[in-house]
């Protein structure tokens, strides 16, 4: 069985084709600059040389008629025929409160991801787009949404209510949802089967460190809290976003700075984060590491930051499971960067985690890092959300 995993930006469609008889990627690649000048599609068949066409791409459907053609390419291609294509399975930003699990795509949920437009407005339009181009480019086959909010649906309305005047939950759908519910789910679910760990009961911590960056805690793998909220924007500091803030501080830019809402909010989220506390240093991690080491005490705060405020989180979510089996560490940095993970947790010696740095030295791969004798184990578990989306796919249409 192949299924083709498909994950729209408002002007990028990234895809992998994988084979499910042992999730290998056949093929994957990245259609940039949709309904821009400058479309590009690179495709990369498993085993072959990359294949790059510079055609124009008005639009998704033409992107995805584009991915089916470097698909079946004669020479860069991996299949002889759409037929061999089982199903789709596409990344959806937002279900709102109406979906929790991945669903096979039908009207209703096409309407479903309409209205979530305004919770979604830069990927919700999207995604729709690419699911309309997969039907009309390979009718009768089955689309599958994967919810990127659905993980975060699990949890409680005392962690998903906003103290505001209820009113907006009723209007609007006003709470936390939270996002990268995929590579939540996936880690989380690795995390209990690489760790040993009680499918049903364990409490297990995953920190998704990269450019965005959230955490979640979950017990017996359903969610009971998360960082992200109504947007991503919430949570962590991240590469460009501020995480957790007091709203007064948008209210005092405004009248200080003459701006408008949207702009203080553009501000918080593509200028702040360790960008904006570096005084502009990079939103790339790396980059925030070189500028600490070579003096700069921007850059030392803003990773100092980060570092607290996940131990902070780690900290509140320990609380919350009255407890922690695993903590996972996952994405860009938590797959990455060792130094960052061993400073997480030495802040969680009242846990009673101990890292072994001879294990912690590993990057990319599955991997405890943490001692024999720590009472936490804390491991490195990489994300996959296609194969994460895959596995939801095979899983709705077998
Ligand atoms: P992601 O969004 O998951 O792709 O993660 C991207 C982030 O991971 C970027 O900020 C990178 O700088 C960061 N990253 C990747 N490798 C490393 C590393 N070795 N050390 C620190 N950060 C890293």
């Amino acid at each position: 069985m192949k299924i083709l995993v498909v994950n729209c930006g408002s002007s990028s469609l990234k895809y992998q084709l994988i084979d499910m008889a042992d999730e290998s990627v056949i093929a994957k690649g990245l259609c940039e600059r949709i309904g821009i000048e400058g479309s590009k599609l690179t495709h990369q068949p498993a085993g072959k040389d990359k294949f790059v066409a510079e055609n124009p791409m008005p639009d998704h459907k033409v992107a995805i008629q584009m991915v089916m053609d470097a698909l079946q390419d004669k020479e860069h291609g991996v299949i002889a025929s759409t037929d061999e294509i089982s199903a789709i399975g596409h990344r959806v930003l937002h279900g709102g409160t109406t979906y929790s699990e991945s669903i096979v795509v039908n009207e209703d949920v096409k309407k479903v991801i309409r209205d979530c437009f305004d919770l979604g407005p830069l990927h919700n339009p999207a995604n729709l787009m690419g699911i309309e181009a997969c039907e009309a480019t390979m009718p009768g086959k089955p689309n599958v949404a994967v919810w990127d909010t659905g993980f975060g649906m699990a949890m409680p309305e005392k962690a998903y209510m906003y103290a505001i005047p209820h009113e907006y939950y009723d209007k609007y759908g006003l709470r936390r949802y939270g996002f990268h519910g995929t590579s939540h789910m996936f880690v989380s679910g690795e995390a209990i089967k690489f760790g040993g760990l009680d499918p049903k009961s364990a409490k297990v911590i995953v920190c998704h460190l990269g450019n965005g960056a959230s955490i979640s805690a979950s017990i017996g793998g359903k969610c009971v809290d998360t960082s992200m909220g109504l947007t991503p924007l919430e949570g962590l500091i991240m590469g460009t976003r501020s995480g957790d803030v007091d709203p007064a501080v948008v209210q005092y830019i405004c009248n200080k700075e003459g701006k408008d809402v949207n702009e203080v909010l553009n501000i918080l989220n593509k200028k702040s984060g360790v960008l904006g506390m570096s005084g502009g240093v990079s939103s790339d991690f790396r980059d925030i590491e070189a500028a600490k080491k070579d003096g700069n005490h921007l850059a030392e705060v803003a990773l100092d930051a980060f570092i607290y405020r996940v131990a902070k989180y780690i900290g509140a979510y320990t609380a919350a499971m009255n407890g922690v089996d695993a903590i996972a560490f996952t994405a860009g940095v938590g797959e990455n960067d060792k130094a960052s993970r061993k400073a997480i947790c030495q802040y969680l010696g009242y846990l009673g985690v101990k890292i072994d740095d001879a294990a912690n030295d590993v990057r990319g791969v599955n991997a405890v890092i943490s001692s024999a004798d720590s009472k936490v184990k804390v491991m490195l578990i990489p994300t996959n959300e296609e194969l994460a989306i895959a596995r939801e796919t095979k899983r709705l249409t077998e």
